[in-house]
């Protein structure tokens, strides 16, 4: 090698040349750092790797060198042919836009399924208790599956997720109507302008809060006992340091997503 050859990288450019395996695991530690550097108690906050349109070899390469088993998908294609193909160690959310018609597929076929997230309506809660009640009829040492109601805290017409008025009403229904089904809490994803206001309070994270309480006065819950899952790449410590129970973290675990290949079906 003559000695005026440059280096082929620079320090800031070999970061990226690390094996994607070792880069992933460096990405989740740091996110798990900075969540406990905030949370207010240790342990208290559940991180989901959200690996939708990554490969399942990612979520294999953290599942296989760390242990971390939470990741999340949007896509019921996409988390039916990942479930299939990795793990049932890995404990899986659907935290997608949920269609009716694709509910009870994906709680009878997917045991390992930890929790649907985006659960809107009666219909689709119904749906869902379906799918799990068929499973357990023939499966019966498979767990309730869990469920969050979805709330639409930013009033804006384009996401889904129910009202907060009618969340208690949604809420009970599940706890009265679906026995196969356990309310988790609830979930939002909240104004994505809002998340670059770090210095004022985001009003979604501070919205599902207040509904949450609303929902334990009116099922004779302790607002505890139902988690709150809010928070993303932008802004999870800010939902942790305002009480969030389960984050939703993917680009900044992943980097940037490929381009969709699965329809939003
Ligand atoms: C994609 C997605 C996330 C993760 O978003 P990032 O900004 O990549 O962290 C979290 N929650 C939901 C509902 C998502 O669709």
């Amino acid at each position: 090698m003559s000695t005026d050859q440059q280096p082929c990288f620079s320090t800031e450019q070999s970061t990226v040349m690390l094996p994607r395996a070792q880069l992933l695991v460096e990405n989740l530690q740091a996110v798990l750092q900075h969540i406990s550097s905030v949370a207010h108690f240790p342990n208290s906050v559940r991180l989901v790797a959200v690996s939708k349109l990554n490969p399942a070899t990612d979520v294999l390469a953290i599942h296989e060198r760390t242990g971390h088993t939470h990741f999340g998908e949007n896509y019921s294609q996409e988390l039916l042919e990942k479930a299939a193909s990795l793990p049932t160690s890995i404990n899986w959310h659907f935290i997608g836009a949920l269609q009716t018609n694709k509910c009870k597929h994906l709680a009878e076929k997917i045991p390992n399924l930890w929790a649907v997230e985006s659960v809107d309506t009666i219909k689709k809660a119904n749906a869902l208790e379906k799918g799990r009640a068929a499973l357990l009829s023939t499966s019966p040492s498979t767990p309730k599956l869990r469920v969050y109601v979805q709330v639409n805290t930013s009033g804006e017409e384009s996401k889904s997720g129910c009202q907060p008025t009618t969340t208690p009403a949604l809420a009970k229904h599940i706890l009265e109507e679906c026995e196969h089904l356990t309310l988790q809490g609830l979930m939002t994803i909240g104004a994505i302008a809002r998340s670059h206001e770090s210095d004022i309070p985001n009003e979604d994270f501070l919205m599902l809060k207040r509904v949450r309480d609303e929902v334990a006065q009116e099922v004779g819950m302790r607002p505890e006992e139902l988690e709150l899952s809010m928070g993303m790449s932008e802004d999870f410590e800010q939902a942790v340091s305002l009480g969030a129970s389960n984050v939703r973290v993917g680009t900044t675990i992943f980097g940037q997503r490929p381009l969709k290949k699965y329809a939003a079906i």
